[in-house]
């Protein structure tokens, strides 16, 4: 195999409850993970050392160069292998065409290492399983092991101990709305423990009736049930989310909420035509940088295209 290609999802989070920050700086978390049909794509070629190039939507925000989160997760499985006493796999040249907005809590770079890691067991032949990929993605980001499975998932401690979720096999319709800047997601977090200062706050907890819609299918009472415990401190950092979530409801979305640490926003429509309204509405309220339609659930990172020289 001398090259393949994966596509992969962004992602949106249904709940995301923040615990108390740990002893070692992290917050516990429950999440609820869904991947979409907003996709990066990411070509790994053999080549005699790693390199990355990256092109496409915010390519000028994201390092070519070791820190390149795909490369860390190239790195990361030539250690699993040798772990293992296997032959490490070859050079590669990674090639990144991005969709997914870069620092947009939609966890792009989680996303392009998890294809990454997809394209090399491939390219290498590791034969490494779903799940050992989601283990050896873990320990290059909480959120590369959802980027690998996708569609509806659980997820606890820093979000990286996944169960996929029950669901009804219904497509839901989001419409994202890209902002104008970007959040950090530690500055987030750092604004929501100031906003809790001198308050008791409780382990996070599971959403039961978010968990219930999603069984039912109903999208009314899925719009009903999303929160985010990041989305006060993101508008308190970047208060124009609050006039972007109010023109959303405004216009009937079943559902707005900030994404993840922000600062995308996505709302859920009701089918494919109010997405579409929506998305037009929101446009041309200029309450945002752009918008994108997507559905959801997203298969996680697949492989789309694979060539050999033989
Ligand atoms: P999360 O939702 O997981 O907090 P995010 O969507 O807010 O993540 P990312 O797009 O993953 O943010 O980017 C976060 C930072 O990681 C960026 O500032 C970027 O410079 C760096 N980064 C490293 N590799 C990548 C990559 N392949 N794609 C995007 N960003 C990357």
């Amino acid at each position: 195999m001398t090259s393949v290609t994966v596509r992969v999802p962004a992602k949106i989070n249904l709940q995301l409850a923040v615990g108390p920050p740990r002893p070692d700086g992290y917050h516990g978390l429950v999440t609820v993970f869904h991947a979409i049909s907003l996709f990066d794509e990411v070509t790994a070629v053999q080549a005699d050392t790693d390199r990355v190039t990256v092109s496409g939507e915010g390519a000028e925000h994201v390092p070519e160069d070791a820190d390149n989160l795909a490369l860390r997760a190239v790195r990361a499985l030539r250690a699993e292998q040798e772990r293992r006493g296997l032959a490490p796999g070859d050079g590669v040249a990674v090639a990144i065409r991005k969709r997914i907005p870069v620092a947009g809590g939609m966890a792009g770079g989680s996303a392009d290492a998890a294809a990454a890691l997809v394209a090399c067991n491939e390219l290498w032949a590791a034969g490494l399983s779903q799940s050992e990929l989601c283990e050896v993605g873990s320990a290059v980001g909480s959120d590369v092991a959802f980027a690998v499975l996708g569609g509806t998932a659980v997820g606890r401690g820093r979000g990286e101990q996944l169960t996929p979720a029950l669901v009804a096999a219904v497509r839901y319709h989001w419409v994202l709305a890209l902002a104008d800047g970007h959040l950090s997601t530690p500055a987030v977090y750092g604004k929501l423990d100031q906003m809790r200062a001198g308050r008791d706050v409780a382990e996070p907890e599971l959403n039961t009736e978010l968990m219930s819609a999603l069984r039912s299918g109903d999208a009314e009472r899925l719009g009903a049930a999303i929160s985010n415990d990041l989305q006060a401190p993101a508008i308190a950092l970047f208060p124009a989310l609050g006039e972007t979530l109010s023109a959303g409801e405004d216009l009937g979305a079943l559902g707005g909420l900030v994404s993840g640490s922000g600062p995308t926003c996505y709302f859920l429509a009701r089918d494919d035509i109010h997405a579409k309204d929506l998305a037009a509405s929101l446009s041309a309220e200029g309450v945002c940088r752009a918008v994108a339609t997507a559905t959801g659930p997203a298969a996680g990172a697949s492989v789309i295209a694979l060539n050999a020289l033989w």
